[in-house]
C-alpha cells in the first residue's frame, strides 16, 4: 500500500484567488508568481490554472522552459534574469522577459550582437538591498537599456518591498517615495512595486503591475489570514489515522518523551511527518483536523508519524481523515505555531507526498 499523505491542489481556488486579486487591483495588470514549482503546488498545473494572468513570474529560465514545454504562450518574466551572456539567446528563443538588476547583466546586454528582441524589466533597489540597481544609478541604467536598439522600448520599472507585511513599518512608505521620485524623473514607463502584502496593505502602490504569489495560493503573511481577505487555500495536506491507543496517566509520548499524559487517554497516530514536509518544529498544541474537528498535536513530530490528543474526539476511528492544513485549517496557523511562514510549509512537500488535482468548483 502507498502511504496516505496527500496534497490536494484545488484548481478552482487558484482561479478564484486570481479573480480576487483583480478585484483588489482593478486597474493593474497581474503577474502571477509561480516560482519554486508554483510555491510547491506543481509548476505546470499552477501555470495552467493561472493562465488568465497577464504574466507569470518565475525564478529561473528552466522554469520558463517547463512552462513553454507545457504549451502555454503567456508572457513569462524571469525574476532574476540572465545568469550569463548565453542566457540572452535562450530567453529570446523561449520568449521570456528578463529582469535586469545588476551592472554585469547590463554589460552582457551591451555586448550582445543583438539577434532578436528582448523585453526587460529594470529592477531598482529602494531599500531591500538584495537585487537591484541603487536608486542613484537607476536613471543611467535605464538610459543605457534604451540605447540598445534590440531591447523592447517598453522597459518596465520595478522594485520589491522588504517589509510590506509588517503593518505600519515606515520602510515601505520610504521605498514607495524613493521609487516614485525616480519614476517621475524618467520618461513615462510602466511601474511595478507590490507583492501580495503590498497588494492588500498599500493600494496606492498598485501601479501598472502587481506581482502576486502567496495570496494566489491562499496564503497570507499579513496579520489577517488569506481566508479573512477573501482568498481560498489552494493546497490541502491530508492523511489518515492509522492507530488509536489507550495510554496510561503519567506515561510519555514519542521521541524525547516530551509530552506526558495528564490522565489515561486516547492517543491517535497519523501517517505524516517531517519526511513528508510536515514541520518538525510544530509544537504540542498545533491544531490538526480529524474528521474535520480540531485536535492538538502532542509529542514530537517524527519522520513518518505524528501523535494526537483524541480526548475531545471519543468517536475517532482508524482510517479517519486527518487534515494538516488547507480547507478548514489555514496553513498560516500551523506556520505561526511552528515559527515559520505558510510559504515555507507549502514549498516543503517531499517526493513521497502524492499530489492530486481537485477539479471541483469552489
Ligand atoms: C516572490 C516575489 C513576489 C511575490 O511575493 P508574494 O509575497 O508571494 O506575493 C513578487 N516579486 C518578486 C520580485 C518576488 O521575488
Amino acid at each position: 500500500m502507498s502511504r496516505c499523505a496527500r496534497a490536494t491542489i484545488h484548481l478552482a481556488a487558484l482561479r478564484s484567488n486570481l479573480a480576487r486579486v483583480r478585484e483588489l487591483a482593478p486597474r493593474s495588470k497581474v503577474m502571477a508568481v509561480v516560482k519554486a514549482d508554483g510555491y510547491g503546488h506543481g509548476l505546470e498545473r499552477v501555470a495552467s490554472a493561472l493562465q488568465g494572468a497577464d504574466a507569470l513570474g518565475v525564478a529561473s529560465i528552466a522554469d520558463g522552459q517547463r512552462i513553454r514545454a507545457s504549451g502555454l504562450s503567456n508572457r513569462i518574466v524571469v525574476l532574476s534574469g540572465i545568469d550569463e551572456p548565453a542566457d540572452i539567446d535562450t530567453m529570446r528563443r523561449l520568449n521570456l522577459d528578463s529582469v535586469i538588476h545588476h551592472e554585469s547583466q547590463l554589460q552582457w546586454l551591451e555586448s550582445d550582437p543583438g539577434a532578436g528582441a528582448l523585453r526587460v524589466w529594470l529592477k531598482v533597489d529602494t531599500g531591500m538591498h538584495r537585487l537591484g540597481f541603487p536608486v542613484a544609478a537607476a536613471a543611467e541604467a535605464y538610459a543605457r537599456l534604451r540605447r540598445i536598439a534590440w531591447i523592447d522600448p517598453q522597459v518596465v520599472l520595478m522594485t520589491h518591498f522588504a517589509n510590506s507585511d509588517q503593518v505600519g513599518d515606515p520602510l515601505t512608505a520610504a521605498q514607495i517615495a524613493g521609487f516614485s521620485r525616480l519614476a517621475q524623473g524618467l520618461p513615462p514607463a510602466a511601474c511595478s512595486l507590490s507583492n501580495s502584502a503590498g497588494l492588500v496593505a498599500f493600494p496606492d502602490a498598485h501601479a501598472d503591475w502587481v506581482r502576486v504569489g502567496g495570496l494566489l495560493y491562499g496564503i497570507s503573511l499579513l496579520p489577517q489570514t488569506a481566508l479573512d481577505l477573501g482568498f481560498h487555500a489552494a493546497m490541502t495536506l491530508s492523511t489518515k489515522l492509522i492507530a488509536i491507543n489507550r495510554i496510561d496517566k503519567g506515561e510519555r509520548i514519542g521521541y524525547g518523551q516530551t509530552w506526558e499524559c495528564p490522565e489515561t487517554m486516547s492517543v491517535g497516530v497519523a501517517a505524516i511527518g517531517y519526511g513528508d514536509g510536515y514541520p518538525r518544529q510544530a509544537p504540542a498544541g498545533t491544531p490538526v483536523l480529524v474528521r474535520g474537528r480540531p485536535v492538538p498535536l502532542i509529542g514530537r513530530v517524527s519522520m513518518d508519524l505524528i501523535t494526537l490528543d483524541l480526548r475531545d474526539l471519543p468517536d475517532a476511528q482508524i482510517g479517519d481523515p486527518v487534515v494538516l492544513w488547507g480547507g478548514g485549517l489555514p496553513v498560516e496557523r500551523v506556520a505561526q505555531a511552528s515559527g515559520t511562514i505558510g510559504y515555507e510549509l507549502v514549498c516543503g512537500m517531499t517526493r513521497r507526498v502524492e499530489f492530486v488535482e481537485d477539479h471541483q468548483s469552489l
